[in-house]
């Protein structure tokens, strides 16, 4: 049995937090593979690491001295070395670092968060540490070259049955760290987990799993024992925001469960992602509701739209021109709506509403700001009858004007756009009618 073991930076946030990371270790012996994170924060007032190193990089860009960040940084990392009594001479490569900043990239230097927690997380557990940059290989366009990463676990496989690896960073082919995008540690994870053909990805971090809805807005929602990645991609590209959406694809692919745990309580079940879920006893239409704001919606309107041929062609166009992803395209026989998220065309939306009517030619464009959507997803709601009636019916008796919707073929997700003021009403009319009220 091979269980990854990634720890989040608040896992690892001080020496506390390494005892617990301990403790867990040594409860199972097939958790062998650790992945760390950078030390995060334990409380509101911590900082994290990383965000310090981005920041000691920003002070050398603007020619700032960056000392006293550093000091910050030395002082979380000797501090959590000495109180765990450990006896590793971390004073002359931090002294090293603090040296050579000015000259590092800033991949470089951001990775040092995780080099210098995972090399104590390795001593502390008396386990072998091995450096990211010589096993996780990443492309020049940001992708994993998975060949020679399975070559080089291979080749480090052979001396060695258990292992610290630091998350987040790898090396490009010409040898230069290259880091991940924030949270990337959790790819680490999931990229370990497939190559080592894992039984199990443990995701440990300071929630036990995925609650059904935001416990800021609903009160005491229950939490989420099983998922599919299907149903997870849906309610994390919409913000539930756990883990990172990228971690999924590598051990999707190879179909190994990510059980995402609470290292302040490592009792509790926390949430299992799999591909497919035989049918459990739970008889739950839905898995969970999440929503998010920050759409805006361009309305175009054009008679006898279906005749003319190449006219949504012509609006996307437009927009791939930009950059701007079109998220949603609701339509009507003679108007089509393009929604997009409004930070992405704030600076540019007149220049598109200027392109659209000299390329497309229609008859009015309306911007219909401040929209929000709310995603309902659940696998259990595919071919059940009534779900959908339920979801708007009690929309309407919450007096929530319902302004777009949609359902995909799969029919794991409905959405609906509401204002922007109706979102947070519009989550709890949805919870209370599927979870409180059932
Ligand atoms: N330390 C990095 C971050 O803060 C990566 C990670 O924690 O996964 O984004």
């Amino acid at each position: 049995m091979i269980k990854i073991t990634k720890f989040g930076g608040s896992s690892v946030a001080n020496a506390e937090q390494f005892r617990k990371v301990k403790a867990i270790i040594e409860a199972d012996p097939s958790r062998r593979f650790v992945v760390v994170s950078a030390a995060g924060k334990a409380c509101k007032e911590d900082n994290k690491i990383t965000d310090l190193l981005y920041l000691c990089h920003a002070h050398v860009q603007y020619h700032v001295d960056y000392h006293g960040i550093f000091d910050i940084i030395r002082k979380r990392f000797l501090d959590i070395r000495d109180e765990l009594g450990l006896s590793l001479d971390l004073e002359k490569e931090l002294d090293e670092l603090d040296r050579s900043i000015p000259g590092l990239s800033v991949d470089e230097l951001v990775s040092r968060g995780e080099y210098f927690t995972s090399l104590m997380m390795a001593d502390f557990l008396h386990f072998p540490f091995v450096d990211a940059a010589d096993v996780i290989k990443i492309n020049f366009d940001g992708s994993i070259d998975f060949d020679s990463t399975d070559e080089n676990l291979k080749f480090i496989m052979k001396d060695h049955d258990r292992f610290v690896l630091p998350g987040f960073y790898g090396s490009s082919p010409d040898g230069s760290i290259k880091v991940m995008s924030r949270g990337g540690s959790d790819i680490t994870g999931s990229i370990l987990a497939k190559c080592l053909k894992a039984d199990l990805y443990e995701n440990w971090t300071d929630v036990s799993g995925f609650l059904m809805a935001d416990p800021r807005i609903v009160k005491d929602p229950p939490g989420i024992e099983m998922i599919t990645y299907a149903e997870l991609r849906e309610l994390s590209y919409m913000g539930a925001s756990v883990l990172h959406e990228d971690a999924v694809f590598p051990v999707k692919e190879a179909n190994i469960p990510i059980n995402i745990l609470n290292t302040n309580h490592p009792e509790d079940k926390g949430t299992i992602i799999l591909d497919t879920i035989p049918p459990e006893a739970r008889d739950m239409a839905i898995t969970g509701i999440t929503g998010k704001k920050g759409f805006c919606a361009l309305y175009i309107t054009k008679r006898h739209m279906p005749e003319s041929v190449g006219f949504c062609r012509r609006i996307l166009s437009v927009f791939e021109k930009y950059g701007i992803s079109v998220e949603h395209l609701p339509t009507g026989i003679d108007s089509i709506g393009m929604i997009v998220q409004e930070k992405y065309v704030h600076n540019c939306l007149y220049d598109i509403i200027a392109e659209i009517k000299e390329k497309a030619e229609p008859d009015d464009i309306k911007y219909i700001p401040n929209l929000a959507l709310i995603a309902t997803v659940g696998r259990n709601m595919s071919n059940r009858i009534g779900t959908s009636g339920k979801l708007f019916t009690a929309l309407g008796k919450s007096d929530v004007n319902v302004r777009i919707m949609i359902q995909a073929f799969n029919e794991i997700n409905i959405l609906v756009g509401v204002d922007e003021s109706d979102m947070e009403k519009g989550i709890r009319a949805i919870y209370d009618a599927f979870v409180k009220d059932r």
